[in-house]
């Protein structure tokens, strides 16, 4: 078991872009989104100071299980193989995964019109896994962030994108429904959740926090400043 102590700032990775949960503000040059102010409302109620470190996703959970991080929040699916090496809060936002194409094909309907196909993702995801167990596509492109996944698929160096439900939403919403389109359903539904070290006593402190923040209507008044509807 690991244990970290807490004197002085936790290191909090997130993200460096998974809008609408974590991306700089070009405004302000800081991060900011759901996970960035959820995580600031818990620390306040847990008493925590921290740093928060974007960084690429897929150095997240090692950095985790060797405790060179403190905590992790960063749209992080829940999922079995994970768990076998970090522990998870409670899960505080449902997801899923999307198949997005140009809105001008007219070949890809579903994960499974995939075969001979480029789908790209990102590096570390879900995704890649979902794709390996569920889809027979020519090649997936994996790319470390998603500004240069939804870029290829814009240029035309892929047929599709395979990502996670609210940012590939986010994505379509800022390009428009002439230039894009989500096809088929929504696939690997799964919770989003915070990740720590191994035995982190931090877990159960974090898992109280969100209960209280849920009761108390914090969590519902960000989720609805970020997702634009309620919990
Ligand atoms: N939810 C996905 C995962 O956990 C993607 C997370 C991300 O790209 N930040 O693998």
């Amino acid at each position: 078991m690991i244990t970290t102590a807490f004197a002085g700032n936790l290191t909090v990775a997130t993200d460096t872009n998974f809008p609408p949960f974590e991306f700089k503000d070009p405004k302000t040059g800081e991060h900011t989104g759901f996970d960035v102010e959820i995580w600031a409302a818990i620390a306040k109620e847990i008493g925590v100071q921290y740093d928060l470190q974007p960084m690429a996703f897929k150095g997240i959970v090692p950095g985790l299980q060797s405790a060179q991080l403190d905590a992790g929040i960063a749209g992080m699916s829940i999922t079995d193989k994970r768990k076998e090496v970090i522990d998870f809060s409670d899960g505080y936002y449902d997801s899923g995964l999307l198949l997005l194409v140009k809105s001008d094909d007219e070949t890809i309907k579903d994960i499974k019109t995939l075969d001979g196909k480029v789908v790209a993702t990102k590096q570390g995801t879900t995704s890649v896994e979902f794709l390996k167990e569920n889809a027979n596509p020519k090649e997936v492109k994996l790319f470390p962030n998603d500004n240069a996944m939804f870029m290829e698929l814009l240029t035309g160096g892929v047929d599709a994108v395979m990502f996670d439900k609210p940012v590939v939403e986010s994505f379509v919403s800022k390009r428009g429904k002439d230039e894009v389109k989500i096809v088929g359903d929504l696939y690997a539904g799964q919770p989003y959740g915070i990740g720590f070290p191994k035995g982190s006593e931090l877990v159960a402190k974090v898992n109280a926090a969100l209960k209280t923040l849920k009761a108390n209507g914090t969590y519902g008044t960000l989720y609805k400043k970020w997702f634009g509807v309620d919990p």
